[in-house]
């Protein structure tokens, strides 16, 4: 009776396993933390990747998040030349209900036992609040110091600056590649969602000089970009759909999908939002109206740029330099696409699974100390 209503959780032919190095599953009672750590691949160094916290209505769903999640990651950190490897990890339960700090505190000691073969981040869910009380049991919790940032302000560990810089590397490598000019002065861009990222990202683009319409979800961070920017609100349904150079949806995922693909008038897109596609065969749909579409992970690396130097005695400057090399590694992409008549997301694969299998391992992530040590 009781093995009938048991469901199987295929791990090793879970059709997301892909050959992932190790998986743990950490349960603790007293707290009620349960927590799946995945390390896909570490052939470049050890992994980094985010602490994801959602209510997954099963073990499946949160299994196969995080068997996703952490793939990407090392496609991530080998296309962005990084001596990283990839991981995820994910904490089952509501943030808003079940997150307390003896919870965190467990996951802390949990990452600690993995000995360092993965170090988390902030991810949905869980902010550097959290990670630092993680930190208070493992070194392995990145994205947290007080330092001085890429461009020479303050940082408190918050990647999204690195993200949108980035981003705007990417994009002005794209309007190269599409539009044959570096200039930006007068580029009409649209930018679903001004948060952490977007709104950095409609900064940097104002001051090139473009041409700037938005759309948020909430009024406060719409606002914003309009006084503070000059930017136009567009509404939710006309976002992505105006007669502009640029869209960057730098919002959620899976917003370039069957509905939203044929009614696109831009020639480029270009955003920070992760998981842009819907499904792989997207990219090709995008390819056959000619737009050119910069690979989510390719262009909104810059955050786990900037989270790798963490630890490192290097200069805002090497920071810059590295995550200026998206603009790099997009145009390398876009080549490659045109060459071989590919879509771009195919090519970014191509070219991290080139990285992180030709790549023996370097120096990877030092641990962070741990919290009151010194
Ligand atoms: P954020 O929460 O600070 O900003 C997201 C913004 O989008 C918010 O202002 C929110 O109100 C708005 N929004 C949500 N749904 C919307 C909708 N349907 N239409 C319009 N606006 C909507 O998040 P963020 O850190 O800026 O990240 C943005 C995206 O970039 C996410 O997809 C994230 O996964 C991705 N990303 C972020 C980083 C980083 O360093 N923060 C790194 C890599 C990728």
């Amino acid at each position: 009776m009781y093995l009938e209503t048991v469901k199987t959780m295929n791990v090793f032919s879970h059709p997301e396993f892909d050959n992932h190095e190790h998986l743990s599953f950490f349960c603790d009672p007293e707290t009620g933390l349960k927590a799946i750590v995945a390390i896909h691949n570490t052939s470049r160094g050890p992994a980094l990747g985010g602490c994801r916290m959602f209510p997954y209505a099963t073990d499946e769903e949160a299994l196969r998040d995080v068997l996703r999640l952490s793939r990407g990651m090392t496609y991530k950190s080998a296309l962005a030349n990084l001596d990283l490897g990839g991981g995820k990890s994910v904490i089952i339960g509501d943030p808003r209900e079940h997150k307390t700090e003896a919870l965190m505190e467990a996951m802390g000691k949990h990452l600690e036992s993995l000995g360092g073969r993965y170090s988390a981040a902030e991810d949905s869910g869980t902010s550097v609040a959290d990670l630092r009380v993680m930190g208070r049991h493992t070194r392995y919790v990145a994205g947290i110091a007080n330092r001085t940032g890429f461009d020479g302000n303050p940082s408190n560990g918050d990647p999204s600056p690195a993200t949108a810089y980035g981003t705007f590397i990417g994009l002005k490598a794209a309007v190269r590649h599409k539009l044959g000019h570096d200039d930006l002065t007068g580029l009409k861009v649209a930018i679903q969602g001004v948060g952490n990222v977007g709104f950095r990202l409609a900064r940097h683009l104002r001051e090139a000089g473009a041409e700037l319409w938005v759309h948020d979800i909430h009024q406060d961070n719409l606002q914003r970009a309009v006084d503070e920017l000059g930017a136009r609100p567009a509404s939710a349904e006309d976002i992505l759909f105006l007669p502009v150079d640029v869209v960057a949806p730098c919002a959620m995922g899976a917003v370039l999908n069957d509905a939203s693909i044929p009614k696109l008038k831009a020639g480029i897109i270009a955003g920070a939002a992760n998981n842009l596609l819907d499904r792989p065969e997207h990219d090709a749909m995008l390819k056959q109206q000619d737009i050119l579409y910069a690979p989510d992970f390719a262009i909104n690396a810059g955050g786990i740029i900037d989270v790798f130097y963490e630890r490192t005695d290097a200069t805002p400057e090497t920071v810059r330099k590295h995550v200026d090399t998206i603009g790099d590694t997009l145009t390398e992409i876009f080549n490659r696409s045109d060459r071989t008549g590919l879509p771009t997301g195919d090519i970014a694969n191509e070219l991290a699974e080139e990285r992180f299998q030709k790549h023996t391992a370097g120096a990877g992530l030092a641990p962070m100390r741990l919290a009151g040590t010194g």
